[in-house]
């Protein structure tokens, strides 16, 4: 074997809730797991603010301070962890094999499978254009740049809301567009919304286009899907929260996918249609999609790695 492969027993991928969690069983379980942290170290969480329903935090905890916790608890225990993204993996037989951009090819007896999910873009050319120049996906990271500003948020689910009540603590007034007439998100997260004096619902409406010049956003057009009337709003920044696509682009062809291509497993277990992969978290999952339901499948990806290298 090359000084640049080298067989492990349990590879993990990804690095959020689910690929933390499944870490801690399997050092605990002695199989020397090895997690690659994916593009992302921490996961989605990272771009959050305060996370209140993770239990065990009664008095809530930033998403960054949470996944350090999950970083920290799964080194104690000797998981080896990368810094680097896998670019291939070979599933037809086993010992499975992967490749990441540190150069490394691991042969890996047993795979877990936690590459999550990634926030979704409106595909509209002047998003584009305006990235990084107006255009966020991620209030926490990018509100602080709009203080006393106004903004724009798309989208109507616990995202968005959330974001909307962050930015509106920062900002002079937030725009929450949302396509329908009604919130997807939780009632607990809408009554923080409509109580919110400076958040102001435009409902029935999309962003035609990311107005904006040579300094950045100064403005996004609104198509009202209902009258079909269009109407500028003058901001600085437009926040996109419109949900999430699973990371699942390296197993396409090797691994069965549902329809919206998540990775299927066989309900009550995190198995996947290759013996020896498991599939945790929200990778597998677009109906919870909580981080306590992505340790969750962690821990039992983890339980079943181990009575498949063991059986
Ligand atoms: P969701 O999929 O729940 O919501 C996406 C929103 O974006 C929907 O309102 C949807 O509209 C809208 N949307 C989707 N595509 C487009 C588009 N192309 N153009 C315009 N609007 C669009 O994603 P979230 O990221 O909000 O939440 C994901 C999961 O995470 C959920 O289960 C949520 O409950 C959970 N979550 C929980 C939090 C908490 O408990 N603190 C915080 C954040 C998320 P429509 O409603 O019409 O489909």
């Amino acid at each position: 074997m090359s000084e640049n492969t080298e067989h492990v027993r349990c590879l993990i991928i990804g690095s959020g809730p689910a690929g933390y969690t499944a870490a801690i069983y399997a050092a605990r379980a002695d199989l020397k797991p090895v997690i690659y942290q994916g593009m992302q170290p921490g996961g989605q969480l990272t771009i959050t603010t305060e996370v209140d329903n993770f239990p065990g935090y009664p008095k809530g905890i930033t998403g960054p301070e949470m996944m350090e916790e999950f970083k920290q608890q799964a080194e104690r225990f000797g998981t080896q962890i990368r810094f680097g993204v896998v670019t291939s993996v070979d599933l037809s037989s086993r010992p499975f094999i992967v490749s990441a951009d540190d150069g490394k090819t691991v042969k890996a007896e047993s795979l877990i499978i936690a590459t999550g999910a990634s926030a979704k873009w409106l595909g509209i050319e002047s998003e584009k254009k305006f990235m990084g120049m107006g255009v966020s996906g991620c209030a926490t990271c990018d509100g602080f740049f709009y203080r006393g500003k106004e903004v724009a948020i798309v989208g109507g689910g616990d995202t968005a809301a959330e974001e909307a009540t962050y930015l509106a603590k920062l900002c002079k007034k937030v725009f929450m567009i949302h396509r329908r007439g009604e919130l997807r998100a939780s009632k607990a997260m809408q009554h923080k919304v409509f109580s919110t004096p400076n958040i102001e619902m435009i409902w029935d409406s999309v962003p035609e286009e990311v107005l904006g010049d040579d300094s950045g956003v100064t403005g996004v057009r609104v198509r009202n899907i209902k009258s079909g009337q269009s109407h500028d709003f003058q901001v600085h920044g437009v926040f996109v929260a419109i949900g999430h696509k699973p990371n699942t682009e390296l197993f396409t062809g090797q691994l069965e996918l549902d329809e919206i291509n998540y990775i299927k497993t066989i309900p009550g277990s995190t198995r996947t249609s290759v013996e020896g992969v498991f599939a945790a978290g929200d990778v597998q999952d677009h109906y919870y999609r909580q981080a306590v339901t992505a340790a969750g499948t962690g821990c039992m990806a983890a339980i079943e790695a181990e009575r498949f290298l063991t059986n």
